[in-house]
This record gives structure tokens, C-alpha cells and sequence, in this order.
């Protein structure tokens, strides 16, 4: 008996490159039956766009659909070119918080000001995962890595809030430990036009996990107790937790539609 989602996965790569108790499987469990639940029998109206990273492994190879495996922090300016190019696609990133808010920081900030009209799926494993751990711009403050020993000295990056300001039409920010309503912000995601940010914090065992000596079930129960509603988020008073929900969702003009309304109604081209 073939499982529901088989037309979505390509069975003959399992298992797949995550290490054993990575949240990836999560997502990408959670972003399948959104698109099912959004009515697609399987994702010939879709292409998916990553750069490098774990989570860049989430589309290729799981996904029985067109993909484009492109450089570091560079998906988001590839999946605006593919969409440009073909609007009738469901254009859809999947990347690692890394390579989307940091390598990527600047495309991901200027893409949300255009209201690009693509999908970006935010894998947050608090660090550089497929790399060795490393800092990175969501890394929890006073969390150790492997280069920083004693603690991340800094303030992350609120990625869902800052994409919100810049301009998206939608931005929500839940954990792979709530993956009905991970499920819901994809299938809304899915249904709007407009630059659309899901960010999914997950866990990384093999990093974060070893370092601060959690399995990854007790890992995965942290990501819940650590998380805080956004309406009941005081941020003097939740320091470091994870904020979850939605950060805005409203209905701007869209890239496309925007550019579509530059083509002239009628007469000649001026561009010739
Ligand atoms: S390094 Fe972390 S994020 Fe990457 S596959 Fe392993 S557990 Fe998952």
C-alpha cells in the first residue's frame, strides 16, 4: 500500500542524508501535507529552489518535483527569477538559517521589500549546522557553539520580524514541536501572493543537541516549553525565548502583479 504522500517523495533516497533525530524530516513532513491540504495531487505547478546547508537537502532529493540546487545564500534571488520567468509556478525556498538570514541576509531583506511572490521556508537550527556548528545570525544569545565556546555574545536576528517590516504579505515563525501549526502557516504560505516567510525552528542533535547534552526527543520538548505566543510575548520579559505565530499577513500588491501593471493596455510598445 503506497503511503498518501507518495506522489509528493521520491522513495528511492530514503533514508536521506539528515542525521538520525534531525527536525528536516519535520518540515518537511509538515510542508507535503500542506500542499496536499492546498489541493495539489502532486507538484507539477511547483519548483523548489535551495542553496547549501541541511535544510537546502530538504526539496532535493526528497521532492518528486523540479528543483534548483544553487550556491550559498543565492536561492532567494533564483526563485525570483524563476518566477518572473514562469509566474504559473508555486515558487518555493527551503534553506537553513544560515544560508537565508545570514550568507543570504541581504536578498532575503530586499526580497521581502519587493514583495516578491515566492515562498520561503526558513529552517532555523540555531546554528551553521552542515558546516560544524558554528555561530550563526539566529544563534540564541548565551548559546554555545562550536565557535563560541562560552556563549553566543551577541543578539540574534528576529529574521520573522524583520521580514515583516520590510514588506512581506506574510510572516510566521513556529517549531517543528508544533507541526499542525507549522502545517497551517505553509498551507496559508501557499494561498497568498506576495513574499511569504515561514521560519521552522528545529533541532540539530548532531550540533546543538551534543553540546548541550539533549536527546533529541528532550530537545524537541525544549523547542516547545522554550516557545512564547507572539500576543503574550513581553520581550523584557520572555528574554531569549522563541516567539511563535504570526507576524503579519495581509494581501499588498505582489511583485508580479506589480510589474504586470507597467505592460502598456494597448498601443504600441514603447520599448519597442
Ligand atoms: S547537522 Fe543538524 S541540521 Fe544537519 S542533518 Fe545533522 S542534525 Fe540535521
Amino acid at each position: 500500500m503506497n503511503h498518501p504522500l507518495h506522489a509528493y517523495l521520491r522513495e528511492e533516497v530514503l533514508p536521506g542524508p539528515f542525521c538520525p533525530g534531525c527536525g528536516n524530516g519535520l518540515v518537511l513532513g509538515a510542508l507535503v501535507r500542506a500542499i496536499a491540504r492546498a489541493g495539489h495531487a502532486d507538484l507539477r505547478k511547483f519548483a523548489f529552489v535551495s542553496g547549501i546547508g541541511c535544510a537546502a537537502w530538504i526539496p532535493s532529493p526528497h521532492l518528486r518535483a523540479d528543483s534548483l540546487h544553487v550556491a550559498h545564500g543565492r536561492a532567494i534571488p533564483t526563485a525570483i527569477g524563476v518566477k518572473l520567468r514562469r509566474p504559473d509556478l508555486n515558487v518555493v525556498v527551503v534553506g537553513g538559517d544560515g544560508d537565508i538570514a545570514g550568507i543570504g541576509g541581504n536578498h532575503l531583506v530586499h526580497a521581502a521589500r519587493r514583495n516578491a511572490d515566492i515562498v520561503v521556508v526558513m529552517v532555523n537550527n540555531l546554528v551553521y549546522g552542515m558546516t560544524g556548528g558554528q555561530v550563526g545570525p539566529t544563534t540564541p544569545h548565551g548559546l554555545p557553539t562550536s565557535t563560541t565556546p562560552y556563549g553566543n555574545p551577541e543578539a540574534p536576528m528576529d529574521a520573522a520580524a524583520v521580514v515583516a517590516a520590510a514588506g512581506a504579505n506574510y510572516a510566521a515563525r513556529w517549531t517543528v514541536a508544533h507541526p499542525r501549526r507549522l502545517e497551517e502557516a505553509l498551507h496559508t504560505a501557499l494561498g497568498k501572493t506576495g513574499f511569504r516567510f515561514v521560519e521552522a525552528l528545529s533541532q540539530c542533535p548532531a550540533r546543538v543537541g551534543g553540546r548541550l547534552k539533549m536527546e533529541p526527543a528532550v530537545f524537541l520538548n525544549w523547542l516547545k516549553e522554550w516557545s512564547v505566543p507572539l500576543g503574550e510575548a513581553d520581550r523584557d520579559a520572555t528574554g531569549d525565548r522563541f516567539t511563535v505565530g504570526e507576524y503579519t499577513n495581509r494581501d499588498r500588491p505582489g511583485l508580479v502583479e506589480t510589474l504586470a501593471g507597467l505592460r502598456p493596455k494597448g498601443g504600441r510598445d514603447e520599448r519597442g
